[in-house]
């Protein structure tokens, strides 16, 4: 985040941020890309030891109480260390606790979201099936009630934490025949008897972060396990979609920077033709883009943080605000690593630097919580409900009589 904004406090709290991020010992990165951890217990105890879990969360169960820009600007700062890393800090703290938080009763609080944030015990969220992820609400895991408790069938893939996770928030039906907002409930799911985590995939990047299939076979879960009720999975997913995307596009700034740094210092000391590369305006022009680029990202997300901490903005215009920034952060964060690779050469497409790490991990960030064309369905939804609802009727000057013939009305033909 930039500097020049932020208190003295959320400096210092970025400091912290820092020496943590200095602190991930460099074999746990390699070892992760490497496969040779599937889940980084150590990274996430560490995390919850330096109280760096949960930073929006309330003090009253061990998180800081902080706001969205104090989490963006801490969140930036995790991101730099690997994107897997990211994900998992955020998935575990800040999507299935604040859930919990939000929606779900005391006793999982304090089972939950207390140890969670102490960095004792891992969460992993489960929305994603084998049949698709973009059409959320068309999902096939059920829940069928028994007595006092749910029994839950089905399988949810790609979850990232899902190996090293005690705890998972799982989508399921509850009532088919109800229109999709009525039909989902969340349910918090200890991992006990009936679910199985298998990690299977080879992943491009953002390895090593436990994502994997989860299987339930008639998992047993009380219904007070449901957060906002039963059927009630509707709000939680609306909720929970702030976090997933703006925690997203904010860990992505952090993640794709060391790029750019790369790329800069680079540019300054190798020579061609007897000039520091950087002379080439073909090459300095690139860095430049990437400086923008990284700016302008972190303006979007500073600037939708302002407006979600304000609790005063319009729930679409923030729907909006949050799709946008997690779109334009994600696809900046792409055309940077793609640059930064460029302007270094043959040696940035090798595992000498970085870069080939930061390039296949940050491919990701476009896909997930919610594809790009998820993010531009809501854009388009969002803002033509918004023009026509608010905007149009603000008092503004109608520019469109400002043309010569503007008044040639039987011109002016929609049909
Ligand atoms: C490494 C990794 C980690 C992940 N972690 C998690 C996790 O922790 N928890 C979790 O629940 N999920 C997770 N996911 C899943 C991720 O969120 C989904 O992959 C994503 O939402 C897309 O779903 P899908 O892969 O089923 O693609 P599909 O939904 O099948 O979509 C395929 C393509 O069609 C496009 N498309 C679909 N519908 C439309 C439409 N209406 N309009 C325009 N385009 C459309 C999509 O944008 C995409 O390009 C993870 C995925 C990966 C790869």
């Amino acid at each position: 985040m930039f500097d020049y904004i932020m208190t003295d406090e959320q400096k210092q709290l970025r400091d912290e941020a820092r020496a943590f991020t200095k602190w991930v010992p460099r074999e746990l990165i390699l070892d992760m890309d490497a496969e040779k951890i599937q889940f980084p217990h150590d990274y996430l105890r560490e995390a919850g030891r330096r109280n760096l879990l949960g930073i929006r969360l309330p003090k009253g169960y061990g998180g800081r109480g902080l706001s969205w820009v104090d989490d963006a600007i801490v969140a930036e700062e995790i991101g730099v260390a690997s994107y897997s890393l990211a994900c998992l800090w955020g998935v575990g703290a800040d999507i299935v606790c604040e859930a919990i938080i939000e929606f779900g009763c005391e006793e999982l609080k304090q089972k939950v979201v207390v140890p969670l944030l102490k960095g004792e015990t891992f969460a992993a969220e489960g929305l994603t099936e084998p049949r698709g992820g973009s059409d959320f609400f068309g999902a096939t895991t059920y829940a069928k009630k028994d007595g006092d408790d749910w029994i839950i069938n089905g399988q949810k893939r790609f979850i990232v934490g899902a190996e090293g996770a005690d705890w998972f928030l799982v989508y399921a039906v509850t009532d088919p025949d109800a229109p999709p907002h009525k039909r989902m409930t969340a349910f918090i799911v200890p991992r006990t008897d009936g679910v199985e985590t298998r990690y299977i995939y080879g992943l491009m990047g953002v390895r090593g972060g436990g994502a994997g299939r989860l299987l339930l076979r008639d998992v047993r879960v009380p219904e007070r396990y449901a957060l906002n009720g039963i059927n009630g999975g509707y709000d939680v997913f609306v909720h929970m979609m702030i976090p997933e995307r703006l925690g997203t596009a904010a860990m992505t700034i952090g993640s794709v920077r060391p790029a750019v740094e790369i790329a800069t210092r680079y540019s300054a000391k190798r020579k061609a033709f007897g000039l520091p590369i950087q002379s080439f305006q073909a090459v300095g022009f690139k860095v430049a883009d990437c400086a923008l680029l990284l700016d302008a990202a972190r303006s979007m997300v500073y600037s939708t943080c302002l407006a979600v901490d304000s609790k005063k903005v319009h729930p679409g215009r923030i729907r909006r605000m949050v799709s946008q920034s997690k779109k334009f952060v994600t696809e900046s964060a792409w055309e940077i690593a793609n640059k930064c690779m460029q302007v270094v050469g043959g040696i940035g497409y090798t595992n000498v630097y970085p870069l080939e790490r930061i390039v296949r991990d940050i491919r990701l960030s476009m896909i997930w919580v919610g594809s790009n064309e998820i993010m531009q369905l809501i854009i388009q939804n969002e803002w033509y409900k918004e023009y026509f609802k608010v905007l149009s009727k603000e008092a503004v000057r109608d520019v469109e009589q400002d043309a010569v013939n503007a008044g040639e009305v039987e011109e002016k033909v929609y049909e």
